[in-house]
């Protein structure tokens, strides 16, 4: 076994849900043996969209079908892609209800996300099947879905088993392994922001889920032009590796272990419904984006001295007209409101947390430098594996990456840099000094 097989194997023994993760070339061909192991003989319903059909659907079927298993299929039409909303999980809930077949999974991030949030509403395991290493879903408990248009991780259950055929995903739109790097590559931040939490007292750090992803995620995240390349050994690590951040997400109950400031901020595009040349911009995408932003704040913040800071508290009246007037009426505004209620501080509180702000800061920027990347590191490894890097890269223009740097703080109520350099007053000119109003040409900054 290999060092990364070996942290699967101990991650999915720990699992509530995940039975066995099947990594390899050729594993597709083993499916209708380990769904008799982990479901049993009755029926199965494979769900796919048309192109994850044609990537994995027909030699998954044979297996099944090769089994024993009798299979119906519900193949999702390719164009428009499916969206990852509540609406249409319901509807997929529809037609796994007609009978009690066991959900089979062929596909990537939506296709997962909306089988997870059906499967589970109906009580039942899942098999999935990936097509891409694409993002970090497979494993995890949560289904990130727009529900009325507010995207927000709701509490499922993973999947049963999951099939992760190397050959499958190597051939996969080369764009994918990127968006599957730049979801991996977040976890950087969003590791940074869990240990601000921690020696904030907000959030302490788990000492389970971390290092199921922050362990192994520089050897992960080290050999990005392989992963471009296709180079097996580095593809299975990139898979590995979002594995890993599924399971450690499901072991902490929340996205914590995975998800910072970076996913606020992509999040924030996702809802906004982000588009070039008429696609939507990938989950991945967005937030490789995010994490290039959300670390060049982080190299401003080290370059400061927080031992001094001092601030006023904003009332959290004052944070509901902001909130209103950044996102206008609806429901982006309603649950912002909420969510920032959730972490708004008293006066009496708030000064009590620049003290202790002033009190960990050598040992927190201490902490920080050890683990973070800087934002020009962090660049040229998304440009290596294909990944976007610049706002402009996902049609973000400077004035529109400002913006949403200023207003994504108020999205969720976990703890994160952004928190740090609101409460201290230093946000607006934190995004001033990284990120300049006036036009700077993209490729000056790097
Ligand atoms: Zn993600």
């Amino acid at each position: 076994m290999t060092r990364d097989s070996e942290l699967v194997a101990a991650a999915v023994a720990r699992s509530a849900t995940v039975a066995e993760v099947a990594v390899g070339s050729g594993v597709l061909a083993s499916a209708g043996q380990l769904y008799r192991k982990h479901f049993g003989a009755g029926g199965a319903c494979l769900i796919a969209d048309e192109n994850t059909f044609a990537a994995a659907g027909h030699d998954a079927l044979a297996s099944l079908s090769a089994a024993g298993i009798s299979v119906r299929t519900h193949v999702l039409s390719a164009i428009p892609r499916p969206k990852p909303a509540v609406t249409q999980a319901d509807a997929l809930q529809a037609v796994l209800a007609i009978d009690a077949a066991t959900p089979v999974a062929v596909g990537s991030g939506v296709i997962n996300d909306l089988v997870k949030h059906a499967a589970f509403q109906l009580d039942r395991p899942y098999l999935c099947i990936a097509t891409a290493a694409s993002m970090d879903g497979y494993t995890s408990a949560g289904s990130p879905l727009s529900d009325q248009g507010f995207k927000k991780t709701i509490t499922c259950r993973p999947a049963r088993v999951v099939i992760g055929d190397l050959d499958v995903i190597a051939a996969a739109p080369p764009q994918m392994m990127g968006w599957g790097y730049g979801d991996l590559a977040g976890k950087v931040p969003a590791g940074g922001d869990w240990i601000i939490a921690d020696a904030l007292g907000v959030e302490p750090i788990d000492n389970v889920a971390w290092p199921m992803v922050q362990d192994g995620l520089s050897g992960w995240l080290a050999q990005p032009e392989s992963i471009a390349a296709g180079d097996p050994a580095a593809v299975a690590g990139l898979f590995t590796g979002l594995t890993l951040v599924g399971l450690a997400m499901e072991a902490h109950g929340s996205s914590r272990p995975a998800s910072g400031a970076d996913h606020q901020i992509a999040h924030l595009w996702e809802m906004e419904g982000l588009s070039v040349a008429g696609e939507k911009v990938s989950h991945g995408a967005c937030v490789a984006v995010g994490c290039a932003a959300v670390l060049a704040l982080y190299d401003w913040l080290l370059t400061q001295d927080f031992s001094q800071v001092c601030a006023d508290a904003v009332d959290m009246g004052i944070k509901e007209a902001r909130i209103r007037a950044a996102f206008g009426p609806g429901e982006i505004a309603e649950r912002s409101i909420d969510e920032t209620r959730a972490k708004h501080l008293t006066r009496e509180a708030h000064a009590a947390r620049l003290a202790r702000i002033r009190g960990e800061w050598p040992d927190l920027s201490r902490r920080l430098r050890a683990r973070l990347m800087t934002a020009p590191d962090m660049h040229r490894r998304l440009a290596a594996a294909g990944a976007p890097a610049m706002a402009a890269d996902i049609g973000v223009s400077r004035a529109h990456l400002r913006r949403t740097l200023a207003n994504a703080v108020y999205l969720r109520s976990r703890y994160t840099l952004l928190d740090l350099l609101y409460e201290t007053g230093l946000l607006a000119r934190a995004i001033d000094a990284t990120f300049p109003a006036e036009e700077t040409r993209e490729e000056d900054r790097s």
